[in-house]
């Protein structure tokens, strides 16, 4: 469920107009709903109610604004950080470090560093030299660092294959055949102190199958792992959990659904619970909005040429995303269309024969659903500028990321005095 409804023939979110902020600050730009936010987090909560203090952290890199972040840290959510970057976002928007987790393959000894010198709550470690590293970092410090491995389940999460990731076959987690090796000799690194196993199998999945499957999984490595002397306090299960993004498709299992198989595979575990929810939570909670440029015919459907382009919102050509079209005021009409950005690029195709409404040139359109993996993805290929993001509360809105000039991209790059007379 979100926020963003039609009042008189016009789309709103909660209860600004979308015309309102595109008039105010320009297409392409991101809108987010607070109310949407608040509204995952409590049901994403309640569907974990049955746990005794479970941590959420939130996956910052499905939206990393720091208005985003801050709703969030406001709610009690941590993070679930993958840079050094993204800890000092989650930090100066306020979430604490004992409620952050630096999950990843190819985490340095500077963010290792970082990390610790803030004292961040766990590392999710995914192979043994990161181990290795991690200790050394650790004991040149004086201090033992947090860590729990990352286990590759070998499960196939049956979503998109550039966003599986507990196979054997991808790069993420030890292997869980090879875990218990691995955390004997993790045990033997005196800057480490191993407190708990982690697993995340992929992203938007739409079965909880997958999930259970890994679940029980390190279930079984947990009782095994205490049985050879690990004193495993922690079990992170990742995030994943899938959004509806085509209303026409079945949905996906709500938080609830979800929440009550987890209270089923875990009972009994004697661990501190974590999450790392992500897209469930930001997903349907932004839209971005964008203005007809033109429209121009096509050999089977016109296309209808918009200003956002695959570098405001990537999706769709890097995992063949689909996000819900919607006329912003709609006249009521629908027809198949070609909905493309400006950029010059064929994967630059947000939907091929699309049934949607019917838009001219200087209507306004937007991608629902684009609140997860959105902006945090957009770029400036074609010299185009990052696209501004929007915060709405109510009857409030405030530009919570602004677009930058074009000059700042110019200016950005330097001649070389060779080339420089
Ligand atoms: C991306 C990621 C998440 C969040 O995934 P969602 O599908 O957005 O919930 C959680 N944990 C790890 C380790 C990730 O890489």
């Amino acid at each position: 469920m979100d926020h963003f409804d039609y009042v008189d023939g016009t789309m709103r979110v909660e209860q600004v107009p979308m015309a309102v902020i595109a008039d105010a600050v320009g297409t392409p730009v991101y809108v987010y709903s607070t109310a949407t936010l608040e509204r995952h987090v409590g049901v994403f909560r309640e569907g974990l109610a049955a746990l005794d203090n479970p941590l959420i952290a939130f996956a910052v890199k499905a939206n990393p604004n720091a208005a985003v972040l801050a709703t969030l840290a406001k709610l009690g959510l941590g993070a679930d950080v993958v840079s050094g970057g993204e800890l000092l976002r989650a930090v100066a928007a306020g979430i604490t470090a004992d409620r952050i987790v630096f999950s990843g393959v190819g985490k340095t000894a500077e963010e290792m560093q970082l990390a610790l010198e803030h004292g961040i709550f766990q590392f999710n470690l995914e192979s043994e030299p990161e181990a290795e590293m991690l200790s050394q970092v650790a004991l040149s410090m004086g201090k033992r660092a947090p860590v729990a491995y990352r286990i590759n389940p070998d499960v196939d999460a049956g979503t998109h294959a550039k966003i599986s990731t507990g196979k054997s076959e991808n790069k993420f987690g030890i292997p869980y055949d090879r875990a218990l090796e691995s955390y004997a000799a993790a045990r033997d690194l005196p800057g480490l102190d191993v407190q708990g196993v982690a697993v995340h199998i992929g992203s938007q999945l739409t079965d909880l199958a997958p999930l259970e499957a890994a679940f029980t999984k390190v279930g079984a490595l947990i009782t095994a792992l205490r049985e050879a002397g690990h004193d495993i306090r922690t079990a992170d299960l990742g995030g994943g959990l899938g959004v509806p993004y085509d209303p026409s498709q079945p949905l996906p299992p709500s938080p609830a659904d979800y929440g009550a198989m987890v209270c089923r595979v875990t009972q009994g575990w004697p661990v501190r619970l974590m999450f790392e929810p992500g897209r469930v939570i930001v997903g349907n909670a932004g839209a971005l909005l964008s203005r007809v440029v033109r429209v121009k015919q096509g050999a089977k459907a016109p296309f209808v040429i918009v200003d956002a382009a695959m570098n405001d919102l990537l999706r769709p050509s890097l995992y063949d995303a689909w996000h819900d079209i919607r006329a912003v005021a709609p006249s009521g009409k629908q027809a198949a269309a070609n909905v493309v950005g400006p950029v010059c690029e064929t994967g630059d195709t947000f939907a091929m024969g699309r049934d949607m409404d019917v838009v001219e040139a200087g209507d306004l359109v937007a991608f629902m659903t684009a609140g997860a993996y959105g902006a945090t993805m957009a770029g400036t290929y074609n010299s185009r500028p990052l696209t501004p993001e929007v915060l709405v509360s109510g009857d409030r809105w405030a530009v919570v990321r602004a677009r930058p000039p074009i000059e700042t991209l110019i200016e950005g790059d330097s001649i070389p005095d060779w080339l420089a007379d």
